[in-house]
């Protein structure tokens, strides 16, 4: 069994839903097809919440009301048959009916997250329809049914594992599943989600929970690319990774997959696909336990980082330093992504500046601190980078006019990070492509 699962633009269109059915019925093995809400849905949809959170009501019913118009008219597209056409709007009034009836009741983060989980219930029963209307049989699997998560809001592996094992013996004479990405249950049992982004965590772990013999992936660009497409004119997309790498990738910034959703096929192996709906031909992007080969395979940037030195005399030659300055991060539950030391400083970096000031303040007592806003991390990732072909000498030639703030190589043997003010990131993302790749 395998695992098809389908961004927002790939569902985003009736005729995307046609070339997701094809693709679906191309082979006959069985497959669980996991879809993402139609693109823009989830963004509107948090829109209506943070309306409704501000309670200005009037602005909640506009956005409601425009959301139901595209899906009215998607629905006239998507299904010719009359009956077809009452099923389809029946399960569009029945969501926007929902919508307007939280309108007259006083907004929670619970009530949010229902909001927010009827993109993919929207998405999904359409879909159903659409295969109904083209004979093609399926059965809609509920993802709130199996996919769930324990009190850390992390998903609960053992019960997904048991619960979706038994939906599927139920129906062992059925060869397409259809279920829902993103949206979950909670320990309370409400209807949650596994944040932004979250379809591919849920293919994944599917994936996971069935020892499925591939995850596919089906986006709109043929695979993960060895520098951002949108930055760098000539890319190409790489043939394999393996799953340490497109970790490293996808954390620091690659957009095609999310970094959670590497896991779960990682600890179970099973080879995570990246695949192109309007290029079904092309290879993608294989990710496996094996590299496949070992260099440079692709560089990313993540933007958004700040830095913060540390400098103290006292850090010479004493010893449990580290422990404390780490402590503080710990405290306010912020992840350092790069670190840096010398004899008398520490230098770090951090994604979010919703703790700085109280960290500042605690680490104050340990040295002077230094904090260098607006930073990008640029990662340069591969198998063995450092070890082949002079790619360090490569690396630093290519980067000469970039004032580099910090360097990271070490950690792992996938990953050298470069830290540059965030006005040098798309200068360097490009000189890296000739310097690396001589694209
Ligand atoms: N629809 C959700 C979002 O836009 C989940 C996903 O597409 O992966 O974040
Ligand atoms: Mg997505």
């Amino acid at each position: 069994m395998k695992i098809m699962k389908f961004g927002g633009t790939s569902v985003g269109k009736p005729e995307r839903m046609h070339q997701v059915s094809q693709l679906i019925t191309k082979d006959a093995e069985s497959k669980i097809v996991v879809l993402s809400a139609l693109s823009g849905t989830t963004n509107a949809l948090v829109d209506i919440s943070n309306s409704l959170a501000e309670s200005n009501r009037v602005a909640a019913k506009q956005k409601i009301d425009n959301l139901e118009a595209h899906y009215r008219s998607f629905v006239l597209d998507l299904v010719k048959l009359d009956e077809n056409r009452v099923k389809a709007n029946a399960i569009v009034s029945e969501h926007f009916e929902f919508l307007n009836i939280i309108l007259r009741i006083s907004f929670s983060e619970a009530l949010n997250k229902d909001i927010l989980a009827q993109g993919e219930l929207m998405s999904t029963k359409l879909f159903c329809v659409y295969l109904e209307e083209q004979g093609i049989d399926h059965l809609l699997l509920p993802a709130l049914e199996f996919m769930v998560i324990d009190a850390n809001e992390e998903p609960n592996f053992p019960a997904i594992r048991t619960k979706l094992t038994a939906a599927l013996a139920e129906h062992t004479d059925k060869k397409i599943f259809i279920t829902q990405g993103y949206i979950c249950r909670n320990v309370r049992g409400e209807v949650d989600n596994l944040k932004r982004g979250g379809s591919d965590y849920t293919a994944s772990l599917v994936a996971a929970a069935i020892n499925a013999t591939v995850c596919e992936i089906w986006t709109d660009i043929d695979g993960m690319h060895n520098n951002d497409p949108r930055i760098v004119n000539k890319t190409v997309a790489i043939e394999q990774l393996s799953f340490d790498e497109a970790a490293e990738l996808a954390y620091f910034g690659a957009k095609i997959l999310h970094p959670t959703c590497i896991w779960p096929a990682q600890q179970e192996n099973v080879p995570v696909k990246l695949l192109n709906t309007m290029q079904p031909e092309a290879a993608g992007t294989v990710i496996t336990k094996e590299a496949g080969s070992v260099g440079v395979k692709a560089v990313a940037a993540k933007d958004g980082i700040i830095a913060i030195k540390i400098k103290s005399s006292r850090m010479l030659l004493a010893y449990g330093f580290l422990r404390k300055v780490f402590e503080v991060f710990e405290k306010y539950r912020t992840s350092i992504d790069m670190i840096t030391t010398s004899e008398v400083a520490v230098s770090v970096t951090i994604d979010s500046d919703v703790a700085l000031a109280e960290i500042i303040k605690e680490l104050e007592p340990f040295g002077t601190v230094e904090v260098e806003k607006d930073q990008s991390i640029v990662s340069i990732v591969g198998n063995e980078i450092a070890k082949t072909d002079d790619v360090l000498m490569k690396l630093f030639d290519a980067v000469r006019e970039i004032p580099v703030t910090m360097v990271s190589y070490g950690g792992s043997p996938h990953n050298i990070s470069l830290l540059v003010p965030k006005e040098y990131r798309t200068k360097t993302l490009q000189l890296l492509n000739s310097g690396l790749f001589g694209l």
